[in-house]
């Protein structure tokens, strides 16, 4: 068993940390306040490679490896978790699945945009209707042509208002009502219709979209089988929830650094807040908690690298580091007093942001299901997503 990262693994950890205290930490207050950050920025990260960190250089991206990607969503999350989950999206949610499902064709014209930044993935499967029941999902595909008619709305589509590529998921057999019969499609976004620009509690940066699409699309947009969609979507968030405990453990990393700083600094009674037990017992838990869910989380990375089995494991890190967050950074709250309360300090937006790591890509709930399912052996059609 080998702890370390390689050195390729610690190189693009460092350009990510570097990029991220530069470019993005300094600015992640403003962006949480003016609710998004520049669209050059991500540029600057296509620049990088960072836009395409484990996609194959024939691809246009930087040929690194899974674990590299996993590591660059904690450093940018620990920035900025809206800056994270764009990234996160754009390569989990959209570009990787490309590269795994669509033909020799698809992957060509697809995946070189994206991966080098020019364009920004999406990944449409959530409806009004259908969130962790996405199998209930209504959005039609009717044959036409040689093509499909696509018509309906999709619900909270991160990062769709930015321009690039749809991973979107609709119904092609009309008389079945459960996961069978939903197809994956490419679309563009000038194909749908920004509906609406969802607020939040927090990711304030991030932008998350309701879309509308009722348009013709061409037959080789379909990817992988007619009404074979769904595996592709449950296949897309067993990776895409490693990203999403990344983001986690980065948001938790960053509440951590702060909560640390101020206990040594800030005095009560005389003395250092961080010389009373409370305080730190508070911290060693932090620390404690984060080594935790970031092992968790690197071996799932690992087994997905490695093309194993790692549906359970990304359900466990994503389970954990998310709940993880949530509670670390409450108590970084507590650490800095009132001041955590305020705007003065970036601990409240912590614990704002981390709280989406819950539930998106599978809510706390449904990951104990996967988990449950995964060690009883039960495989039959539970809802996942
Ligand atoms: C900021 C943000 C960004 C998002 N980005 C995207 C995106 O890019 N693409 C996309 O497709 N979707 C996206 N989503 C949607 C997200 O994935 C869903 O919100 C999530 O899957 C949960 O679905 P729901 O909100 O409809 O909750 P529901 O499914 O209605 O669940 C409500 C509650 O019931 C519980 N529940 C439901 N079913 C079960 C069950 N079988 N057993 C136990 N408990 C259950 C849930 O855990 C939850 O507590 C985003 C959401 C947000 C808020």
């Amino acid at each position: 068993m080998d702890f370390d990262l390689t050195a390729e693994q610690r190189e693009i950890q460092t350009l990510a940390r570097e990029f991220a205290n530069a470019e993005i930490e300094p600015h992640a207050s403003e962006w949480d306040r003016a609710h998004g950050f520049p669209r050059e920025l991500l540029a600057k990260l296509g620049d990088l490679g960072l836009m395409g960190v484990c996609v194959p250089e024939e691809y246009g991206g930087a040929g690194a490896d899974f674990v590299s990607y996993v590591l660059v969503l904690e450093e940018l999350s620990r920035a900025d978790a809206g800056v994270g989950v764009t990234v996160a999206v754009h390569t989990s949610a959209c570009t990787l699945p490309l590269l795994q499902f669509g033909t020799e064709e698809q992957r060509a014209r697809f995946v070189p945009p994206l991966a080098r930044g020019e364009g920004v993935g999406c990944f449409a499967l959530t409806e009004p209707g259908a969130g962790s029941d996405a199998g209930a999902l209504v959005t039609r595909a009717d044959a036409d042509g040689d093509g499909w008619h696509v018509s309906g709305a999709k619900q909270w589509i991160t990062n769709a208002a930015f321009g690039g590529t749809v991973l979107l998921f609709a119904r092609t057999d009309a008389e079945t009502k459960s996961a069978r019969g939903v197809s994956a499609f490419i679309v563009d976004t000038d194909q749908i219709t920004i509906t609406r620009t969802e607020e939040k509690l927090g990711l304030n940066s991030s932008v998350t979209n309701d879309i509308a699409i009722d348009t013709h699309i061409d037959g080789d947009r379909l990817i992988g089988d007619q009404n074979h969609g769904f595996r592709i979507a449950m296949a897309t968030l067993d990776g895409g929830r490693i990203g999403i405990a990344a983001q986690a453990v980065g948001i938790a990393q960053a509440a951590y650094d702060v909560a640390r700083r101020y206990a040594k600094e800030r005095e009560a009674f005389g003395h250092p807040i961080a010389d009373f037990q409370a305080i730190q017992h508070k911290l060693a838990n932090m620390s404690m908690e984060i080594d935790a869910a970031r092992l968790l989380t690197l071996r799932a990375a690992w087994l997905k690298k490695e093309g194993r089995p790692h549906t359970e494991a990304g359900a466990k890190a994503k389970l954990f580091a998310s709940e993880m967050a949530r509670r670390q950074t409450s108590e970084a709250i507590q650490v800095l007093g009132g001041y955590g309360y305020t705007k003065e300090f970036p601990v409240e937006r912590y614990y704002r942001d981390a709280k989406i790591t819950e539930i998106y890509e599978g809510t706390s709930e449904i990951q104990r299901l996967v988990i449950a399912r995964e060690i009883l052996g039960q495989r039959a059609n539970a809802p996942a997503t």
